[in-house]
């Protein structure tokens, strides 16, 4: 059977989320074979043999920390000329499209970015994306060599399909561009608890109706009661009242939840851009001619005020 490529995003060997969710995926379309680098990759090679990886390849050095992103295309370029692989898999993240897009050029392929699902074409793999700002689905091959794929967040659930995940490593000459760029410091964002907006199952999101930065504790409410991370729309942003790194959206992230629920969002196609792809969308506006609510599964017509505060006493009850 074919060998799909899975780029693992772990943090020493903790495995996270919409890795599992390319295992599913890869199964579709052939065997699992799992790429761990650094440190980690004996823990992380239990949790992805139980998702259905046959092999796992493995590779340490300290270049993988360091630097940026070569030695991590050298270590997937290794990997490819290893397996000859049908597809490469990794998840959507502005470092593993960068990734994607250097391995694409190495192994003479081609690329394809936040796709949302994939299944084996007759002449390939076929990804299906949502295109023009959610206006299009889209359904794309690449044409020659090994497909290289970023997927988004949360577009598969995550299943246990126990599989040999027989570990092996990898042996990575690293290019003289390993070394280019030296990563001088790292600060991790001070942590909210919450989890992260991309990789959430819920997102709840305010946008200019919120009116205020202390608003938002509204939000806050019902996301932490539902367990959910907090969006902005780019107005709520833009006012100064949640981080840039919380908006959701053409020029912020995209995320794809099982649920969304849009509190004081108009629906602007660039909004939209970021979160079309959401499984479940809920609409919370005072205005019902909003255009938020032409693609929502359930809309409340409403100030959010009322809706809201509600809404997160109705969930903590239960
Ligand atoms: P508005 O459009 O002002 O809508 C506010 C809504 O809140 C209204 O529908 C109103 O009825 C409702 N409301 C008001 N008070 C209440 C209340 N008390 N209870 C309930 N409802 C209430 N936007 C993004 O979001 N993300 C992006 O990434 C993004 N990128 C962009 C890129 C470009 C190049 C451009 C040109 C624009 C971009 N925008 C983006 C901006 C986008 O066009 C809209 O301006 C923005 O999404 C509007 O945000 P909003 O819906 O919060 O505000």
């Amino acid at each position: 059977m074919a060998e799909v490529l899975v780029f693992v995003d772990h943090v020493d060997g903790a495995v996270r989320k919409p890795t599992l969710e390319l295992l599913t995926l890869a199964r579709r379309i052939g065997d699992p074979v799992a790429v761990v680098l650094g440190g980690g990759a004996g823990v992380a090679a239990g949790v992805l043999a139980e998702h259905g990886a046959v092999r796992v390849l493995a590779a340490d050095a300290p270049e993988f920390a360091e630097f940026l992103v070569v030695p991590k295309v050298d270590a997937l370029q290794a990997a490819v000329e290893v397996v000859s692989p049908v597809a490469v898999l990794l998840p959507s993240s502005a470092e593993n499209k960068e990734i994607a897009a250097r391995l694409a050029v190495r192994i003479g392929s081609g690329i394809i970015t936040d796709a949302t699902d994939l299944e084996a074409g007759e002449e390939g793999v076929v990804a299906t994306q949502s295109a023009f700002a959610a206006s299009f689905t889209t359904k794309s091959r690449v044409s020659r060599g090994a497909a290289v794929v970023t997927v988004k967040p949360n577009s598969a659930p995550v299943e246990a399909a126990p599989a040999a995940g027989v570990v092996e490593e990898l042996v990575v000459v690293f290019s003289a561009l390993a070394r280019g760029t030296k990563v001088l410091s790292r600060t991790p964002r001070e942590s909210t608890g919450r989890p992260e907006l991309t990789e959430a199952a819920i997102v709840v999101s305010g946008g200019r109706g919120v009116n205020g930065a202390e608003n938002f504790r509204v939000i806050e409410a019902l996301a932490d009661s539902l367990g959910a991370a907090v969006g902005a729309s780019r107005a709520a942003v833009d006012a100064g009242w949640y981080p840039h790194t919380n908006q959701v959206g053409q020029t912020g992230k995209s995320v794809s939840p099982q649920l969304y629920i849009a509190s004081g969002i108009s629906g602007a196609i660039q909004h939209r851009a970021g979160m079309q792809t959401s499984k479940t969308i809920v609409a919370i506006n005072k205005d019902a001619e909003a255009p938020i609510f032409d693609l929502v599964d359930y809309g409340v017509v409403g100030d959010l005020f009322n809706v809201v505060p509600q809404l997160t006493d109705e969930v903590t009850a239960r």
